[in-house]
Protein backbone atom coordinates (compact mmCIF):
# COMPACT_ATOMS: atom_id res chain seq x y z
CA UNK A 1 0.00 0.00 0.00
CA UNK A 2 2.66 2.46 -0.59
CA UNK A 3 0.95 4.41 -3.62
CA UNK A 4 -1.76 6.42 -1.98
CA UNK A 5 -4.77 7.16 -5.00
CA UNK A 6 -6.47 9.38 -2.40
CA UNK A 7 -5.39 12.58 -0.21
CA UNK A 8 -8.08 13.36 2.37
CA UNK A 9 -7.80 16.10 5.11
CA UNK A 10 -9.62 16.50 8.30
CA UNK A 11 -12.29 19.16 8.47
CA UNK A 12 -10.38 21.35 10.70
CA UNK A 13 -7.98 21.47 6.98
CA UNK A 14 -11.48 23.71 5.50
CA UNK A 15 -10.08 26.67 4.60
CA UNK A 16 -10.67 29.94 7.07
CA UNK A 17 -10.90 32.37 4.16
CA UNK A 18 -11.56 32.61 0.23
CA UNK A 19 -8.32 34.05 -1.91
CA UNK A 20 -9.43 36.76 -3.90
CA UNK A 21 -6.89 36.97 -6.97
CA UNK A 22 -7.29 40.66 -7.21
CA UNK A 23 -5.03 41.62 -4.26
CA UNK A 24 -2.32 40.06 -6.86
CA UNK A 25 -3.02 40.94 -10.24
CA UNK A 26 -0.69 43.01 -12.39
CA UNK A 27 -3.54 45.24 -13.29
CA UNK A 28 -6.24 45.99 -12.27
CA UNK A 29 -10.45 44.96 -13.99
CA UNK A 30 -11.51 46.95 -15.86
CA UNK A 31 -14.86 48.60 -14.42
CA UNK A 32 -18.26 47.53 -14.35
CA UNK A 33 -20.56 49.78 -16.31
CA UNK A 34 -24.06 50.81 -15.22
CA UNK A 35 -26.22 49.32 -18.80
CA UNK A 36 -27.87 53.19 -18.76
CA UNK A 37 -24.87 55.79 -18.20
CA UNK A 38 -22.32 53.51 -19.70
CA UNK A 39 -20.55 55.22 -15.96
CA UNK A 40 -18.83 53.12 -13.63
CA UNK A 41 -21.07 51.18 -11.44
CA UNK A 42 -21.71 52.15 -7.41
CA UNK A 43 -22.35 49.72 -4.89
CA UNK A 44 -26.06 51.06 -4.60
CA UNK A 45 -26.95 50.12 -8.36
CA UNK A 46 -26.46 46.32 -7.61
CA UNK A 47 -28.46 46.70 -4.40
CA UNK A 48 -31.51 45.47 -6.08
CA UNK A 49 -29.98 42.29 -6.91
CA UNK A 50 -27.53 41.05 -4.20
CA UNK A 51 -27.06 41.59 -0.57
CA UNK A 52 -23.95 44.27 0.46
CA UNK A 53 -22.03 41.68 1.69
CA UNK A 54 -21.54 40.11 -1.56
CA UNK A 55 -21.18 43.28 -3.16
CA UNK A 56 -18.47 44.19 -0.88
CA UNK A 57 -16.83 40.96 -2.17
CA UNK A 58 -17.30 41.59 -5.91
CA UNK A 59 -15.10 44.88 -5.48
CA UNK A 60 -12.70 43.90 -2.82
CA UNK A 61 -9.08 44.04 -3.25
CA UNK A 62 -8.57 42.11 0.59
CA UNK A 63 -6.82 39.02 -0.26
CA UNK A 64 -8.43 37.04 2.23
CA UNK A 65 -11.70 37.51 2.31
CA UNK A 66 -12.60 35.03 6.16
CA UNK A 67 -15.52 32.57 5.51
CA UNK A 68 -18.50 32.82 8.26
CA UNK A 69 -18.48 30.21 10.60
CA UNK A 70 -21.90 29.28 9.50
CA UNK A 71 -20.28 28.62 6.21
CA UNK A 72 -17.87 26.58 7.26
CA UNK A 73 -20.14 24.10 9.36
CA UNK A 74 -22.46 23.33 6.31
CA UNK A 75 -19.30 22.77 3.95
CA UNK A 76 -18.39 20.32 7.01
CA UNK A 77 -20.95 18.03 5.34
CA UNK A 78 -18.58 17.20 2.14
CA UNK A 79 -15.59 19.51 2.33
CA UNK A 80 -12.53 18.70 2.19
CA UNK A 81 -13.27 17.08 -0.74
CA UNK A 82 -10.83 14.65 -1.73
CA UNK A 83 -7.77 14.79 -4.25
CA UNK A 84 -7.25 11.73 -6.08
CA UNK A 85 -4.22 10.51 -7.89
CA UNK A 86 -5.45 8.87 -11.02
CA UNK A 87 -2.87 5.50 -11.32
CA UNK A 88 -5.23 3.53 -13.53
CA UNK A 89 -6.00 6.55 -15.59
CA UNK A 90 -2.16 6.97 -16.05
CA UNK A 91 -1.28 2.99 -16.65
CA UNK A 92 -4.02 3.30 -19.42
CA UNK A 93 -2.69 5.92 -20.57
CA UNK A 94 0.92 5.08 -20.52
CA UNK A 95 1.84 7.93 -19.64
CA UNK A 96 4.70 9.42 -16.88
CA UNK A 97 2.54 11.88 -16.17
CA UNK A 98 1.38 12.22 -12.75
CA UNK A 99 -2.65 12.88 -13.03
CA UNK A 100 -4.28 14.48 -10.31
CA UNK A 101 -7.98 15.21 -9.81
CA UNK A 102 -10.13 17.19 -7.41
CA UNK A 103 -13.54 15.71 -6.75
CA UNK A 104 -16.12 18.17 -6.27
CA UNK A 105 -19.00 15.56 -7.70
CA UNK A 106 -18.66 15.01 -3.76
CA UNK A 107 -21.10 17.84 -2.62
CA UNK A 108 -25.10 16.64 -2.20
CA UNK A 109 -25.74 18.62 -5.43
CA UNK A 110 -23.33 16.61 -7.15
CA UNK A 111 -20.65 19.94 -7.90
CA UNK A 112 -18.21 22.25 -7.19
CA UNK A 113 -21.51 25.00 -7.07
CA UNK A 114 -22.55 24.26 -3.12
CA UNK A 115 -19.22 26.14 -2.50
CA UNK A 116 -21.10 29.29 -3.80
CA UNK A 117 -24.40 28.76 -3.14
CA UNK A 118 -24.09 28.28 0.37
CA UNK A 119 -22.46 31.16 1.04
CA UNK A 120 -25.16 33.38 -0.86
CA UNK A 121 -28.01 32.22 0.91
CA UNK A 122 -25.84 32.87 3.87
CA UNK A 123 -25.78 36.28 2.88
CA UNK A 124 -29.18 36.94 1.96
CA UNK A 125 -30.42 35.09 5.01
CA UNK A 126 -28.13 37.59 6.85
CA UNK A 127 -29.45 40.54 4.58
CA UNK A 128 -33.53 39.24 5.55
CA UNK A 129 -34.41 37.92 2.71
CA UNK A 130 -36.55 35.53 1.78
CA UNK A 131 -36.84 34.74 -1.97
CA UNK A 132 -33.84 34.20 -4.48
CA UNK A 133 -34.52 33.74 -8.02
CA UNK A 134 -31.84 32.53 -10.84
CA UNK A 135 -31.04 30.83 -13.74
CA UNK A 136 -30.07 27.33 -14.34
CA UNK A 137 -28.41 26.18 -17.60
CA UNK A 138 -27.88 21.83 -16.66
CA UNK A 139 -29.55 22.40 -13.35
CA UNK A 140 -26.56 21.82 -11.76
CA UNK A 141 -26.96 25.13 -10.27
CA UNK A 142 -30.22 25.25 -9.73
CA UNK A 143 -30.02 21.96 -7.57
CA UNK A 144 -27.14 23.56 -5.58
CA UNK A 145 -29.08 27.11 -5.22
CA UNK A 146 -32.58 24.73 -3.85
CA UNK A 147 -30.23 22.65 -1.24
CA UNK A 148 -28.82 26.16 0.30
CA UNK A 149 -32.06 27.48 0.33
CA UNK A 150 -33.70 24.60 2.02
CA UNK A 151 -30.87 25.00 4.70
CA UNK A 152 -31.59 28.39 5.29
CA UNK A 153 -34.95 28.62 4.82
CA UNK A 154 -34.96 30.93 1.84
CA UNK A 155 -37.87 30.09 -1.50
CA UNK A 156 -35.86 29.41 -4.67
CA UNK A 157 -36.95 30.21 -8.30
CA UNK A 158 -34.94 28.55 -11.04
CA UNK A 159 -35.16 29.59 -14.41
CA UNK A 160 -34.26 26.93 -16.35
CA UNK A 161 -33.09 26.72 -19.97
CA UNK A 162 -35.85 24.94 -22.09
CA UNK A 163 -33.87 22.72 -23.93
CA UNK A 164 -31.94 21.30 -20.34
CA UNK A 165 -35.56 20.98 -18.78
CA UNK A 166 -36.72 18.84 -21.51
CA UNK A 167 -33.27 16.84 -21.25
CA UNK A 168 -33.16 16.66 -17.96
CA UNK A 169 -36.01 16.42 -15.40
CA UNK A 170 -34.63 14.63 -13.36
CA UNK A 171 -32.49 17.48 -12.19
CA UNK A 172 -35.48 19.12 -11.84
CA UNK A 173 -37.21 16.76 -9.67
CA UNK A 174 -34.45 17.18 -7.52
CA UNK A 175 -34.89 20.74 -7.41
CA UNK A 176 -38.51 20.34 -6.30
CA UNK A 177 -36.85 17.59 -3.73
CA UNK A 178 -35.38 20.19 -2.20
CA UNK A 179 -38.86 22.96 -2.39
CA UNK A 180 -37.48 24.85 -4.99
CA UNK A 181 -39.84 26.28 -7.92
CA UNK A 182 -38.79 25.34 -11.32
CA UNK A 183 -39.91 27.02 -14.45
CA UNK A 184 -38.60 26.67 -18.23
CA UNK A 185 -37.34 29.68 -19.81
CA UNK A 186 -38.18 31.34 -22.11
CA UNK A 187 -41.41 31.52 -20.07
CA UNK A 188 -44.35 33.46 -20.12
CA UNK A 189 -43.78 34.72 -16.46
CA UNK A 190 -41.85 37.94 -17.17
CA UNK A 191 -41.38 40.49 -19.85
CA UNK A 192 -38.40 39.33 -21.07
CA UNK A 193 -39.86 35.65 -21.65
CA UNK A 194 -42.86 36.65 -23.34
CA UNK A 195 -40.77 39.12 -26.09
CA UNK A 196 -38.56 35.73 -26.85
CA UNK A 197 -41.58 33.83 -27.09
CA UNK A 198 -43.82 36.10 -29.31
CA UNK A 199 -40.75 35.50 -32.15
CA UNK A 200 -40.37 32.13 -31.71
CA UNK A 201 -42.60 29.15 -29.65
CA UNK A 202 -40.13 27.17 -29.68
CA UNK A 203 -36.87 28.65 -28.54
CA UNK A 204 -34.30 26.21 -26.71
CA UNK A 205 -33.51 29.21 -24.28
CA UNK A 206 -30.18 30.28 -23.52
CA UNK A 207 -28.91 31.10 -20.18
CA UNK A 208 -28.47 34.48 -21.14
CA UNK A 209 -32.52 34.36 -21.38
CA UNK A 210 -32.61 32.91 -18.39
CA UNK A 211 -30.91 35.66 -16.22
CA UNK A 212 -33.15 38.41 -17.77
CA UNK A 213 -35.75 36.60 -16.42
CA UNK A 214 -34.52 36.08 -12.98
CA UNK A 215 -33.19 39.11 -12.70
CA UNK A 216 -36.32 40.95 -13.77
CA UNK A 217 -38.20 39.34 -11.12
CA UNK A 218 -35.53 40.27 -8.18
CA UNK A 219 -35.61 44.13 -9.06
CA UNK A 220 -39.06 44.38 -8.62
CA UNK A 221 -39.29 43.01 -5.33
CA UNK A 222 -37.95 43.95 -1.79
CA UNK A 223 -37.66 40.73 -0.01
CA UNK A 224 -36.54 39.00 -3.39
CA UNK A 225 -32.74 39.18 -4.59
CA UNK A 226 -30.74 37.43 -7.46
CA UNK A 227 -28.30 34.22 -7.17
CA UNK A 228 -25.48 33.87 -10.35
CA UNK A 229 -24.01 30.46 -10.00
CA UNK A 230 -21.21 31.93 -12.00
CA UNK A 231 -18.84 34.68 -13.80
CA UNK A 232 -18.94 37.41 -10.86
CA UNK A 233 -16.39 37.73 -8.61
CA UNK A 234 -17.32 36.82 -5.76
CA UNK A 235 -18.79 32.85 -7.28
CA UNK A 236 -15.31 32.86 -8.44
CA UNK A 237 -13.82 33.95 -4.76
CA UNK A 238 -16.13 31.34 -3.23
CA UNK A 239 -14.52 28.81 -5.09
CA UNK A 240 -11.29 28.74 -4.17
CA UNK A 241 -11.80 26.55 -1.70
CA UNK A 242 -11.02 23.92 -4.15
CA UNK A 243 -7.39 25.09 -5.37
CA UNK A 244 -6.77 26.08 -1.67
CA UNK A 245 -7.66 22.81 -0.43
CA UNK A 246 -6.05 21.13 -3.67
CA UNK A 247 -2.78 22.61 -2.93
CA UNK A 248 -2.64 21.19 0.72
CA UNK A 249 -3.00 17.73 -0.58
CA UNK A 250 -0.33 17.64 -3.27
CA UNK A 251 1.87 18.92 -0.61
CA UNK A 252 0.82 15.86 1.27
CA UNK A 253 1.76 13.99 -1.85
CA UNK A 254 5.08 16.00 -2.13
CA UNK A 255 3.87 17.15 -5.43
CA UNK A 256 3.34 20.51 -7.16
CA UNK A 257 1.58 20.32 -10.31
CA UNK A 258 3.11 21.77 -13.52
CA UNK A 259 0.10 21.92 -15.14
CA UNK A 260 -3.83 22.81 -14.17
CA UNK A 261 -6.83 22.37 -16.37
CA UNK A 262 -10.00 22.76 -15.57
CA UNK A 263 -13.43 23.39 -17.96
CA UNK A 264 -15.01 26.65 -18.39
CA UNK A 265 -18.67 27.83 -18.62
CA UNK A 266 -18.38 30.64 -16.85
CA UNK A 267 -15.21 30.02 -15.40
CA UNK A 268 -16.11 29.58 -11.33
CA UNK A 269 -14.86 26.15 -10.88
CA UNK A 270 -11.84 26.24 -13.36
CA UNK A 271 -10.85 29.78 -11.13
CA UNK A 272 -11.42 27.95 -8.13
CA UNK A 273 -9.17 25.22 -8.80
CA UNK A 274 -6.11 27.50 -10.64
CA UNK A 275 -6.43 30.94 -8.89
CA UNK A 276 -4.56 29.96 -5.80
CA UNK A 277 -2.09 28.68 -7.78
CA UNK A 278 -1.87 31.62 -9.74
CA UNK A 279 -1.86 33.94 -6.90
CA UNK A 280 1.23 32.16 -5.52
CA UNK A 281 2.91 32.63 -8.88
CA UNK A 282 2.06 36.14 -9.33
CA UNK A 283 3.66 36.29 -5.68
CA UNK A 284 6.82 34.89 -6.92
CA UNK A 285 6.32 31.13 -6.83
CA UNK A 286 6.38 28.49 -9.10
CA UNK A 287 5.25 28.82 -12.36
CA UNK A 288 2.06 26.78 -13.46
CA UNK A 289 0.69 26.29 -17.19
CA UNK A 290 -2.83 26.58 -16.49
CA UNK A 291 -5.52 25.60 -19.31
CA UNK A 292 -9.31 26.45 -19.84
CA UNK A 293 -10.86 24.10 -21.72
CA UNK A 294 -14.49 25.38 -23.33
CA UNK A 295 -16.89 23.50 -26.06
CA UNK A 296 -16.41 23.91 -29.75
CA UNK A 297 -20.00 25.07 -29.95
CA UNK A 298 -19.85 27.87 -27.61
CA UNK A 299 -15.96 29.36 -27.61
CA UNK A 300 -16.17 32.54 -25.67
CA UNK A 301 -12.51 32.27 -24.69
CA UNK A 302 -11.15 30.94 -27.90
CA UNK A 303 -13.36 32.30 -30.32
CA UNK A 304 -15.21 35.41 -28.64
CA UNK A 305 -14.15 39.15 -28.37
CA UNK A 306 -12.58 40.55 -25.12
CA UNK A 307 -15.13 43.78 -25.10
CA UNK A 308 -17.89 45.26 -22.25
CA UNK A 309 -21.02 43.25 -23.12
CA UNK A 310 -24.15 42.59 -21.31
CA UNK A 311 -24.68 39.45 -19.11
CA UNK A 312 -28.02 38.71 -19.99
CA UNK A 313 -30.01 39.02 -23.53
CA UNK A 314 -32.69 41.60 -22.39
CA UNK A 315 -29.35 43.95 -21.48
CA UNK A 316 -31.00 44.66 -18.18
CA UNK A 317 -27.36 43.51 -16.34
CA UNK A 318 -24.31 45.97 -15.90
CA UNK A 319 -21.53 45.86 -18.78
CA UNK A 320 -18.85 43.64 -17.47
CA UNK A 321 -15.31 43.37 -19.83
CA UNK A 322 -15.07 40.14 -20.72
CA UNK A 323 -14.80 37.42 -23.40
CA UNK A 324 -18.14 37.07 -25.44
CA UNK A 325 -19.51 35.40 -28.26
CA UNK A 326 -22.19 38.81 -28.31
CA UNK A 327 -25.25 38.43 -25.55
CA UNK A 328 -27.65 37.60 -28.19
CA UNK A 329 -25.91 34.54 -29.45
CA UNK A 330 -27.70 31.63 -29.15
CA UNK A 331 -25.27 28.56 -29.05
CA UNK A 332 -26.62 24.80 -30.21
CA UNK A 333 -27.77 23.01 -27.47
CA UNK A 334 -25.07 20.42 -26.83
CA UNK A 335 -24.68 18.05 -24.02
CA UNK A 336 -22.64 20.05 -21.31
CA UNK A 337 -25.69 22.72 -20.66
CA UNK A 338 -23.58 24.25 -17.94
CA UNK A 339 -21.09 25.23 -20.78
CA UNK A 340 -23.66 27.08 -22.89
CA UNK A 341 -23.03 30.72 -22.02
CA UNK A 342 -22.14 33.79 -24.46
CA UNK A 343 -19.48 35.26 -21.67
CA UNK A 344 -16.76 34.34 -19.56
CA UNK A 345 -15.61 35.57 -15.63
CA UNK A 346 -14.36 38.72 -16.08
CA UNK A 347 -11.36 37.68 -14.10
CA UNK A 348 -10.88 34.23 -16.40
CA UNK A 349 -11.00 37.37 -19.43
CA UNK A 350 -9.08 39.34 -17.99
CA UNK A 351 -6.28 36.86 -16.88
CA UNK A 352 -6.34 35.30 -20.37
CA UNK A 353 -5.66 38.55 -21.81
CA UNK A 354 -2.65 39.29 -19.55
CA UNK A 355 -1.19 35.75 -21.01
CA UNK A 356 -1.31 34.37 -17.72
CA UNK A 357 -3.76 31.03 -18.69
CA UNK A 358 -4.20 29.34 -22.20
CA UNK A 359 -7.58 28.12 -23.45
CA UNK A 360 -8.45 25.19 -26.27
CA UNK A 361 -12.04 24.10 -27.59
CA UNK A 362 -13.03 20.56 -28.34
CA UNK A 363 -15.80 19.10 -29.74
CA UNK A 364 -18.47 17.26 -27.37
CA UNK A 365 -18.15 13.46 -29.03
CA UNK A 366 -14.06 13.50 -28.11
CA UNK A 367 -14.88 14.68 -24.52
CA UNK A 368 -17.23 12.00 -24.24
CA UNK A 369 -14.32 9.33 -25.55
CA UNK A 370 -12.30 10.88 -22.71
CA UNK A 371 -15.30 10.76 -20.01
CA UNK A 372 -15.67 7.16 -20.39
CA UNK A 373 -11.85 6.39 -20.79
CA UNK A 374 -11.98 8.23 -17.62
CA UNK A 375 -14.81 6.32 -16.12
CA UNK A 376 -13.54 3.09 -17.05
CA UNK A 377 -10.05 3.51 -15.18
CA UNK A 378 -11.36 5.39 -12.25
CA UNK A 379 -14.80 4.55 -11.90
CA UNK A 380 -16.13 8.15 -11.30
CA UNK A 381 -18.61 8.96 -14.23
CA UNK A 382 -17.85 12.55 -15.15
CA UNK A 383 -20.26 15.15 -15.79
CA UNK A 384 -20.58 16.06 -19.62
CA UNK A 385 -18.66 19.48 -18.65
CA UNK A 386 -16.15 17.91 -16.46
CA UNK A 387 -15.61 15.84 -19.48
CA UNK A 388 -14.00 18.52 -21.18
CA UNK A 389 -11.40 18.95 -18.24
CA UNK A 390 -11.11 15.16 -18.52
CA UNK A 391 -9.82 15.28 -22.06
CA UNK A 392 -7.50 18.15 -21.55
CA UNK A 393 -5.82 16.38 -18.96
CA UNK A 394 -5.73 13.19 -20.57
CA UNK A 395 -4.29 15.12 -23.98
CA UNK A 396 -1.80 16.97 -21.57
CA UNK A 397 -0.98 13.70 -20.21
CA UNK A 398 -0.26 12.18 -23.69
CA UNK A 399 2.02 15.25 -24.58
CA UNK A 400 4.04 14.01 -21.83
CA UNK A 401 4.13 10.41 -22.96
CA UNK A 402 5.26 12.01 -26.49
CA UNK A 403 7.82 13.85 -25.28
CA UNK A 404 9.28 11.67 -22.28
CA UNK A 405 8.44 13.84 -19.23
CA UNK A 406 7.00 12.98 -16.20
CA UNK A 407 4.60 16.59 -15.47
CA UNK A 408 2.53 16.28 -12.75
CA UNK A 409 -0.99 17.60 -14.12
CA UNK A 410 -3.75 18.48 -11.85
CA UNK A 411 -7.62 18.76 -13.19
CA UNK A 412 -10.84 20.01 -11.16
CA UNK A 413 -13.52 16.73 -11.74
CA UNK A 414 -15.92 19.72 -11.15
CA UNK A 415 -19.56 17.15 -11.30
CA UNK A 416 -20.56 14.39 -11.38
CA UNK A 417 -22.92 12.82 -14.64
CA UNK A 418 -25.28 10.70 -12.60
CA UNK A 419 -27.94 12.85 -14.24
CA UNK A 420 -26.88 13.24 -17.45
CA UNK A 421 -26.81 9.88 -18.20
CA UNK A 422 -29.32 10.20 -21.30
CA UNK A 423 -26.28 12.44 -23.20
CA UNK A 424 -24.01 9.27 -21.85
CA UNK A 425 -26.89 6.94 -24.19
CA UNK A 426 -26.87 9.35 -26.76
CA UNK A 427 -23.30 9.26 -26.97
CA UNK A 428 -23.36 5.10 -27.09
CA UNK A 429 -26.33 5.24 -29.36
CA UNK A 430 -23.70 7.14 -32.12
CA UNK A 431 -26.58 10.59 -31.58
CA UNK A 432 -24.41 12.95 -30.11
CA UNK A 433 -23.54 15.60 -33.12
CA UNK A 434 -20.67 17.51 -33.36
CA UNK A 435 -22.45 20.79 -33.69
CA UNK A 436 -21.20 23.90 -34.81
CA UNK A 437 -22.52 27.61 -33.78
CA UNK A 438 -23.62 29.47 -36.54
CA UNK A 439 -20.44 31.71 -38.25
CA UNK A 440 -23.08 34.36 -39.48
CA UNK A 441 -25.10 34.55 -36.44
CA UNK A 442 -22.07 34.87 -34.29
CA UNK A 443 -20.44 37.86 -36.81
CA UNK A 444 -24.36 39.20 -35.98
CA UNK A 445 -23.71 38.79 -32.04
CA UNK A 446 -20.56 40.61 -31.70
CA UNK A 447 -21.64 43.59 -34.44
CA UNK A 448 -24.06 44.39 -32.09
CA UNK A 449 -21.72 44.84 -29.58
CA UNK A 450 -22.38 47.66 -27.10
CA UNK A 451 -19.87 50.40 -28.42
CA UNK A 452 -18.15 51.52 -24.85
CA UNK A 453 -15.16 54.36 -25.09
CA UNK A 454 -12.58 52.76 -22.70
CA UNK A 455 -10.45 54.99 -20.81
CA UNK A 456 -6.45 54.14 -21.87
C1 LIG B 1 -22.06 24.79 -13.80
C2 LIG B 1 -21.06 23.80 -14.09
C3 LIG B 1 -19.99 24.09 -14.94
C4 LIG B 1 -19.79 25.40 -15.61
O1 LIG B 1 -19.68 26.51 -14.76
P1 LIG B 1 -18.30 27.14 -14.32
O2 LIG B 1 -18.69 28.40 -13.66
O3 LIG B 1 -17.51 27.39 -15.57
O4 LIG B 1 -17.65 26.20 -13.41
C5 LIG B 1 -19.07 23.09 -15.16
N1 LIG B 1 -19.18 21.88 -14.61
C6 LIG B 1 -20.20 21.57 -13.79
C7 LIG B 1 -20.26 20.20 -13.21
C8 LIG B 1 -21.17 22.52 -13.49
O5 LIG B 1 -22.15 22.21 -12.65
Amino acid sequence: MSDPVKYVLDETRIPKHWYNIQADLPKPLAPVLHPGTLKPLGPDDLAPLFPMELIVQEVTQEREVPIPEPVREVYRQWRPSPLYRARRLEKALQTPARIYYKYEGVSPAGSHKPNTAVAQAFYNKQAGISKLTTETGAGQWGSSLAFAGALFGIDVQVFMVRVSYDQKPYRRALMETYGAKCIPSPSPETQSGRAILEKRKDHPGSLGIAISEAVEIAAQRDDTKYALGSVLNHVLLHQTVVGQEAMAQLEMANDYPDVIVGCTGGGSNFAGIAFPFLGAQLRGGKQVRIVAVEPAACPSLTRGRFAYDFGDTAHLTPLVKMHTLGSVFTPPGFHAGGLRYHGMAPLVSHVKDLGLIEAVAYHQTKCFDAGVQFARAEGILPAPEANHAVKGAIDEALKCKAEGKSRAILFNLCGHGHFDMQAYMDYFAGKLKDQDYDEKELAMALAGLPAVKEAA
